[in-house]
């Protein structure tokens, strides 16, 4: 199987921005044996500015572009040197790709972004996709990494597009106001029900929330890959969600 999964910054890092060892240590230990077990895997991973703001000692993610920027510098450099040292102690090897939304929009940019990424994949390496943060502006801003994964997903002909995120999966309301919202595990269609079921809201480093999830999903599916939410504290979750037991949220791709 071709396998995309797409960390959230919450997964990565902790609410200081320092890194989550347990997360970012399990990650890679399942993707790595995943890789062993014959699959193929890209990473896109989020975390670039709430980990810079952990590095730079920041109290707060700064809200001005100059700074996010900055901290997306630092963050970056921390993130790659992380994957770089832990896919190598499994004898497996990374390469970054950091992208705008112009490598997606020009067909020229897009048809490189997709030679480089298919090449690395026929190396055998792990390509490590985010946004280039540090020119991004709003103007030429992918948006945020559930969008990225999507266009990964379908740019690749992935199979599954796994999201690693702060939550279980996709409640029937919101599960922080109301306790007794149920988790909806398998989604065959993408009605207006459940895109109402989506709100807006993501955690305090990330940008992503339930939409830009339910937007990734319709995107994927469309193209016959299915896409999986499930929480990113527990990494290992990714083995029932390629075998297809999940203990979050399948969107099933129109096959
Ligand atoms: N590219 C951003 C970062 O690395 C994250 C965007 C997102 O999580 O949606 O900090």
């Amino acid at each position: 199987m071709r396998i995309v999964v797409k960390v959230g910054t919450s997964t990565i890092a902790h609410p200081t921005g320092r890194l989550n060892i347990r997360h970012v240590d399990q990650l890679v230990r399942v993707m790595a044996d995943l890789k062993n077990a014959g699959h193929e895997l890209i990473l896109v991973s989020s975390g670039a500015i709430g980990m810079g703001v952990g590095k730079l000692n920041l109290k707060t993610r700064p809200d001005d572009i100059p700074s996010k920027q900055a901290a997306a510098a630092v963050g970056q450099c921390e993130l790659m040197y992380t994957y770089d040292k832990l896919f190598g102690s499994y004898n497996h090897t990374v390469g970054q790709m950091l992208i705008t939304s112009e490598d997606i929009e020009d067909e020229n940019r897009r048809t490189n972004f997709e030679n480089t990424m298919n090449r690395l994949l026929e190396l055998g390496a792990i390509p490590v996709i985010n946004e280039n943060d540090t020119t991004s502006t709003s103007e030429i801003r992918v948006g945020d990494n559930d969008t990225l994964g999507a266009i990964v997903a379908k740019a690749t002909g992935a199979d599954i597009l796994i999201l690693l995120s702060d939550i279980d999966g996709l409640y029937d309301d919101n599960p922080s106001v109301n306790p007794d919202a149920v988790l909806i595990r398998q989604v065959d269609e993408i009605t207006e029900e459940i895109t109402a079921m989506a709100g807006g809201a993501g955690s305090e480093f990330g940008t992503g929330g339930m939409a830009t999830k339910i937007a990734a999903a319709r995107m994927v599916t469309e193209i016959g890959c299915d896409m999986v939410i499930i929480n990113g504290n527990n990494p290992e979750r990714m083995y029932d969600a390629i075998e297809g037991t999940v203990l979050g949220t399948r969107f099933s791709g129109c096959k």
